[in-house]
């Protein structure tokens, strides 16, 4: 299969762009490392199969850019955007565009292509939410006036490209709301919770909390992710549908903050910062969709997912 990934070189991307050609697919992954680094995609580097355009997906020439590969396009992964509330509300507009422009112009390219698309949408999509847990047919509590409304609203309008373009151009859509993701591969600077509390710990830093840690979150180790969405994409059934992929085991912030003091060894201190606003209080998937549309559930639980993670952070420090 050909695929494209926008976001190749980010987070999520640049595993599944791996699992994607070690099964034997050619991969065009898309980024303009603004969040994303070129390293992340090293090995991918290595494969024939691979190519990589340094472009920004929301300027509408990237269709032309990726049609004149006269090949079939067979699949779309649209990943690009950053993520982490760090990065995007320093770069709101550009947030806003990736996911609405940007969305746009990979519907446009699935449509002329007649390539299926997989849109990497957020459980930010729930906001704050007011039903927990959460699933796909609560319509969330989104505040369009503050920090996080760049990102949240912005995904929300690119799922209603998504729907436009199912319902009148018949382009097989998925919409993926992904719940927190994590892994080694996440920057040391990415400000996300697991990367904070990891590197600071091995660095002998102190374990910043915000508020007081009892706000909630579930947290899905990258590789049952990127399993989910692969289903995603191969499942004829999920066209035209919205499901959450993400693991639905919660725990507090401070919960988190404990566990990997514990599994790292660390002496650090846990610190109390103020909450950022509209810091949602509480997070977790309902999955009976993903169980019964793609036979998919998370396996690996935080405990393990932190092991490795930790192991693989304390490697690249004592690299550097
Ligand atoms: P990331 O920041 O590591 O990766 C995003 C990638 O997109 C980066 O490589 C960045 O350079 C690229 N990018 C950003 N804007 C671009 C543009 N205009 N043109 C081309 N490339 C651009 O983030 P991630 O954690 O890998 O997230 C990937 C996707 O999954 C995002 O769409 C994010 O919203 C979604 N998501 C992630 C999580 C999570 O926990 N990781 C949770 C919910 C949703
Ligand atoms: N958080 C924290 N300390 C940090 C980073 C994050 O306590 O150093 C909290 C943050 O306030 C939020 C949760 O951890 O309640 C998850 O934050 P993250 O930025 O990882 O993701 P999101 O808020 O988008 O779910």
């Amino acid at each position: 299969m050909n695929i494209v990934v926008t976001g190749a070189a980010g987070f999520l991307g640049s595993h599944l762009t791996k699992e994607l050609l070690m099964k034997g697919n050619h991969v065009i992954g898309v980024d303009n490392l603004s969040t994303g680094k070129i390293s992340n995609l090293d090995t991918c580097f290595e494969s024939k199969n691979f190519s990589f355009i340094d472009y920004d997906v929301s300027d509408q020439r990237v269709i032309e850019v990726l049609e004149n590969y006269k090949v079939k396009i067979h699949g779309i992964y649209h990943l690009a955007s950053p993520a982490s509330p760090k990065f995007y509300q320093s770069a709101p507009f550009e947030t806003i565009s990736i996911n609405t422009d940007g969305t746009r112009n990979m519907l446009e390219l699935a449509k002329r292509k007649a390539a299926k698309l997989v849109y990497a949408s957020t459980s930010e999509a729930y906001g704050d939410p007011e039903q927990h847990p959460q699933s796909e047919t609560y319509n969330g509590n989104v505040n369009t006036w503050g920090p996080r409304a760049c990102y949240d609203e912005a995904k929300r309008l690119g799922e209603v490209y998504c729907y436009e373009y199912y319902s009148r151009f018949g382009v097989e859509v998925k919409v993926a709301r992904i719940f927190n993701t994590y892994s080694a591969g996440l920057r040391n600077d990415d400000g996300r919770v697991i990367s904070n509390f990891i590197t600071q710990a091995l660095m002998g830093a102190d374990i910043t909390v915000y508020g007081d840690g009892s706000q909630t979150r579930s947290f899905c180790y990258v590789d049952d992710n990127v399993r989910g969405l692969q289903l995603l994409m191969e499942c004829a059934e999920a066209t035209g549908q919205i499901i959450n992929i993400g693991n639905p085991i919660e725990y507090q912030i401070i919960e988190v903050a404990n566990l990997v003091l514990e599994l790292t060894g660390s002496s650090s201190s846990i610190t109390y910062h103020p909450l950022p606003e509209d810091d949602p209080k509480v997070r977790r998937p309902v999955i009976d969709k993903a169980i019964n549309l793609l036979g998919w559930e998370p396996k690996v639980d935080l405990k393990d997912g932190l092991m490795h993670t930790i192991e693989a952070y304390r490697r690249n420090l004592i690299f550097q």
